[in-house]
């Protein structure tokens, strides 16, 4: 690596559009006050700096009005989460009402699965794929045995191709032909949070669907980071968090996209809280359950309103920024990362994510050869935050919003010094 390449990465820089954002942003520093080369945003995302005004607003709100503060003063918190939701649907993909912010993820996918996967004697298997998240597998194995079926039955798994180690449709078209009507769910990250491949939900939906299947995403490494194009592309339900690319903080709450098909089905089985009944009779305490039309009728409790002020700050950037910009740089952003690394002409170095912009989003997956985790020490040593995988896969993600062609050029120079 060169001046030459350097220069390369700072004439990018000029020209990025989205380039002013990283100011938005706390970049974190190490001991000695060094900038980090932050690579981490698939894991947890920065924090936006405006973060701490939207969640002291909520607090100042909470000092002056105590439990008035529900319905008076300025953003009451009774219809709190109505606030995100607009924004939220736009990243995903989402009409208004398909959409809520609530609970965390894991929950979330439970709630969609007690609606969603419905097994009947005949039609009771759940496609996942074979790396799946684990605890996206705990919770498929779970609601299998919650309805009495045997996850040796009725877990189908998506296995990737040998060669490639990544997951072929055509693969998946044969599962389903092998299984057709005992499919109940198909199941999918998207992108796939080892690998990095990005699934096409439009197709994987009308192939579920074709076989009377249900289909349904977890877009952890998805929102924000990739179009997802939820309504259109016909999906049941998604879920989401927001601490990875929607840079919401830790722990923060995740969202849930139901089709607008499903708005209206009160009879579909859930579980219910005072939160999902109908707002106009919610306080009159009846006895029967009204559901909300849409989304909002799967919520449980009122939300946690500091979580979702911070949420509120994030979205108003992804707001400012678009999403066609977000994903159209880094696009570029991560095919630049791929260029560099291919330039270093090792064999050292396989990136397992597919290349192909329409299969990857922000994030690459590198398999070192005859590595271990020493070298993501030294990488970290080297003031680098990426994220190790054993046996040996080191997942780095720009992220648009706040990573620079520079930062991506100082982690090449600092992976090359460590192999
Ligand atoms: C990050 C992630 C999770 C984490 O779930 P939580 O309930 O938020 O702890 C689950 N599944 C996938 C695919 C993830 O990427």
């Amino acid at each position: 690596m060169n001046d030459q390449a350097l220069n390369k990465a700072k004439l990018l820089d000029q020209s990025d559009v989205l380039a002013t954002y990283r100011q938005e942003f706390e970049m974190p520093n190490d001991v000695k006050g060094n900038p980090l080369v932050y690579l981490c945003g698939n894991s947890l995302g920065l924090q936006p700096k405006q973060t701490k005004k939207f969640i002291s607003d909520e607090l100042e709100h909470w000092a002056k009005w105590g439990v008035e503060g529900h319905t008076q003063g300025h953003n009451a918190w009774l219809p709190y989460h109505e606030l995100l939701t607009h924004q939220m649907a736009k990243i995903v993909g989402g009409q208004d009402q398909e959409v809520v912010v609530m609970n965390t993820l894991t929950v979330n996918l439970h709630l969609m699965m007690v609606s969603f996967y419905r097994p009947t004697g005949q039609r009771h298997k759940i496609i996942i794929e074979a790396d799946a998240f684990p605890s996206d597998r705990y919770a498929v194995e779970s609601q299998i045995k919650f309805h009495g079926y045997d996850p040796n039955q009725s877990l189908l798994l998506w296995k990737p191709d040998p060669e490639t180690g990544l997951c072929q449709m055509a693969s998946l078209k044969a599962l389903m032909e092998q299984h057709k009507d005992s499919v109940a769910l198909i199941m999918l990250g998207n992108s796939n949070y080892y690998s990095g491949q990005v699934y096409p939900i439009g197709a994987i939906t009308e192939l579920g669907h074709h076989y009377g299947a249900k289909v349904g995403f977890n877009l952890a490494h998805g929102a924000g980071n990739i179009i997802c194009d939820l309504h259109d592309n016909n999906v049941d339900f998604g879920v989401w968090c927001t601490y990875k690319y929607l840079n919401s903080g830790p722990g923060s709450l995740g969202g849930v996209f139901v089709h607008k098909r499903h708005a209206k089905a009160h009879d579909l089985p859930r579980f219910t809280g005072w939160w999902g009944h109908d707002k106009v009779t919610r306080f009159k305490m009846r006895d029967a359950f009204e559901p909300i039309e849409g989304a909002e009728g799967w919520q449980l409790s009122n939300p946690p309103i500091l979580s979702m002020a911070a949420i509120r700050a994030s979205l108003d950037i992804f707001d400012r920024a678009t999403m066609k910009a977000i994903r159209d740089k880094s696009v570029q952003l991560t095919a630049y990362l791929a260029e560099l690394l291919t330039n270093l002409n090792t064999d050292k170095i396989k990136i397992m994510t597919p290349l192909d912009p329409g299969q990857r989003g922000a994030q690459l997956s590198l398999q070192i050869k005859d590595s271990d985790r020493s070298l993501h020490d030294a990488l970290t040593d080297l003031g680098v935050v990426s994220d190790w995988r054993e046996p040996d896969v080191i997942r780095v993600a720009p992220a648009p919003l706040y990573n620079s062609y520079q930062d991506v050029y100082n982690f090449v120079q600092r992976l090359n010094q460590c192999l």
